[in-house]
């Protein structure tokens, strides 16, 4: 990758050297305890983020799990069925979980007996807000803006630490016209940039696609830039050529709208546009860039995070 970062990286600590006082392995790839020092900073990070809510924005926090149902109709198993994790339990009667319970003692596989239940892991944090939006009926003149956060999973196991299987996601959403949803993504890309500045953070801002499954899955990875659907804010966390995308600024055009009947107040269908902060990611990149001492960090990133 070619991309011009704004402010040059600084001494960039590398990801291993930091990672035993960040983030404690479980013995599953992509699955981490975090320490306190990485909480302290993901709590300042919330907190910035939260001083760039807009006004008239109605907060929302949603659970890691979300309707199965939900996830099926927004058409998530035919662009990403393999990041998908879907919940699983032992139901029936007693004596059926009984059975079960005895081939896992006995030192069988107790699996099989596993049904899959109406819920899945959230995948992103917007993915359960459509729908309760679109039981509330007519969007407002205005326009609608959320701010949404989730614990997310994607079935994506790595060994790399800046690609976790869950991580935690927030979101600004907007609900509304295309124009709208146009210079609220203007906007906040805009927005991102002082973000990432204020944070002595080096970045650059560019086009981007979604991992879409299978061989159909390039030709719409490739539409979406074509379309300019995607941008990303990247960090060179692990290095410049394959810089860390750590913010992502979407716009769905009628998808969402469309799936969910959501309406703007002249009956045209309504178009969608989000902004995700990827939390995990920019900590990371805060603790590559400036190493794991808080108190040395500049005086302006600690007041920002307030650390
Ligand atoms: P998107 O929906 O654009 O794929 O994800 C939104 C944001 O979530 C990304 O820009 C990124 O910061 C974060 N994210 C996506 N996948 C991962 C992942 O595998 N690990 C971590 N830590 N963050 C992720
Ligand atoms: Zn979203």
């Amino acid at each position: 990758m070619n991309l011009a970062f704004k402010q040059p990286p600084k001494a960039t600590h590398s990801l291993d050297s930091i990672a035993d006082a960040l983030l404690l392995p479980s013995g599953i790839d992509g699955v981490y305890a975090r320490t306190a020092v990485f909480e302290q900073v993901v709590n300042g990070l919330t907190d910035l983020i939260s001083e760039y809510r807009e006004p008239n924005t109605e907060v929302l926090r949603f659970p890691p799990v979300m309707s199965r149902r939900q996830v099926e109709k927004s058409g998530y198993l035919k662009s990403f069925p393999h990041f998908l994790g879907c919940v699983s339990c032992l139901s029936g009667e007693e004596h059926e979980i009984r059975a079960a319970l005895d081939d896992h003692e006995s030192g069988q596989d107790w699996t099989p007996a596993l049904a899959p239940a109406d819920l899945v892991l959230s995948p992103a944090a917007c993915y359960p807000l459509y729908p309760l939006a679109a039981s509330r009926g007519q969007i407002p003149e205005q326009g609608l803006l959320f701010d949404v956060a989730c614990d997310c999973f994607r079935r994506e196991p790595s060994k790399m630490l800046d690609r976790l299987q869950s991580f935690r996601m927030r979101e600004y959403v907007c609900i509304g016209t295309p124009g709208q949803i146009d210079v609220f993504r203007r906007r906040w890309m805009k927005l991102a940039e002082g973000f990432a500045a204020r944070l002595g953070l080096s970045w650059g801002i560019d086009h981007a696609s979604d991992p879409f499954f299978g061989r159909g899955g390039k030709m719409m990875a490739a539409s979406q830039v074509e379309q300019a659907l995607k941008f990303e804010l990247l960090i060179p966390v692990r290095s410049a050529e394959q810089p860390t995308a750590c913010m992502s600024f979407n716009y769905h055009r009628d998808h969402f709208g469309t799936t969910w009947n959501i309406r703007t107040a002249n009956g045209e269908v309504a178009h969608t546009g989000c902004v995700a902060f990827g939390i995990d990611r920019l900590a990371l990149a805060l603790f590559a860039t400036h190493g794991l001492e808080l108190l040395r960090w500049p005086a302006g990133v600690r007041k920002a995070l307030t650390v």
